[in-house]
């Protein structure tokens, strides 16, 4: 399909002898937010990372706008319009705001458009506008976090993958960086959030994946899914 940013098809995954994933697939698509949800464990993570480029498949497709990525690396995933905002965040402790953020937008259409995307990014985090020489280190963990989302948008993705956004944050700074990621979704930035807290993800989410040790368990529309025995009994705890 023509509108399809993301597909996977049965997707493995393996660390040396141990398989994370079994068969997984996956569609994304144009200006869809997809959220994965799942117990620990469950292969969210590894399902990010394969996408990205960072683990390496080792059976199944993976495309992007059509294009096949699954052997490729993270940066060459990147040049295809993906971003990452990865679990921890990841940003540089001991470079500025400004600095992480430039770091961004490293493609080469990205770096020409690097100054209106830099206001769009400070327009939608103004928390980070006021601290731009601050060292990224010294910020708050809900500052970090919009450092990284920062970062990953000045790239000018078609597609933002996020993993884990709220993990170890206030809810104040979780609300500020949910209403983010529906702002980056109505701009039309296809979005796949992974998610430890299940309820948050579905609220946003077009449709949902429940993944269960390495594989598809359910999938649908989030409304449906929020709603079934196996969201309810295995990541929800009812
Ligand atoms: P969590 O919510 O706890 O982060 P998750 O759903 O993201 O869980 P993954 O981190 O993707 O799950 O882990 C899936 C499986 O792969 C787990 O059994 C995990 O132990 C294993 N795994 C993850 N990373 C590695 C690694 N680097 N080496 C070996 N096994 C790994």
């Amino acid at each position: 399909m023509s509108d399809t940013v993301l597909e996977v098809v049965d997707l493995d995954v393996r660390y040396g002898d141990a398989q994370a994933l079994w068969g997984v697939g996956l569609q994304v698509r144009a200006g869809e937010t997809v959220c994965v949800v799942g117990p620990n464990g469950a292969g969210k993570s590894t399902l990010v990372n394969a996408i990205a480029g960072i683990h390496p498949a080792s059976a199944g497709r993976i495309s992007v706008s059509g294009a096949d990525t699954t052997s490729l690396a993270g940066h060459r995933v990147g040049a295809h319009g993906v971003a990452v905002v990865p679990e921890g965040r990841r940003i540089f402790p001991r470079m500025t705001v400004f600095d992480n953020l430039v770091l961004g937008a490293y493609r080469r259409g990205a770096r020409r458009e690097h100054k209106a995307t830099l206001a769009t990014v400070y327009d939608m985090f103004p928390r980070l506008a006021e601290r731009t020489t601050q060292l990224a280190g010294s910020l708050s963990g809900g500052e970090q976090q919009m450092v990284a989302i920062g970062r990953a948008l000045m790239a000018r993705p078609r597609l933002l993958l996020l993993d884990e956004p709220s993990l170890g944050l206030a809810p104040v700074r979780v609300d500020e960086v949910y209403e983010a990621i529906e702002r980056i979704a109505a701009d039309g930035v296809s979005v796949v959030v992974v998610e430890q807290d299940v309820e948050r993800a579905l609220a946003i989410a077009d449709r949902a994946y429940l993944l269960g040790e390495g594989r598809v368990v359910a999938s649908g529309p989030a409304a449906e899914l929020r709603d079934s025995p196996e969201v309810r009994r295995s990541v929800l705890g009812l």
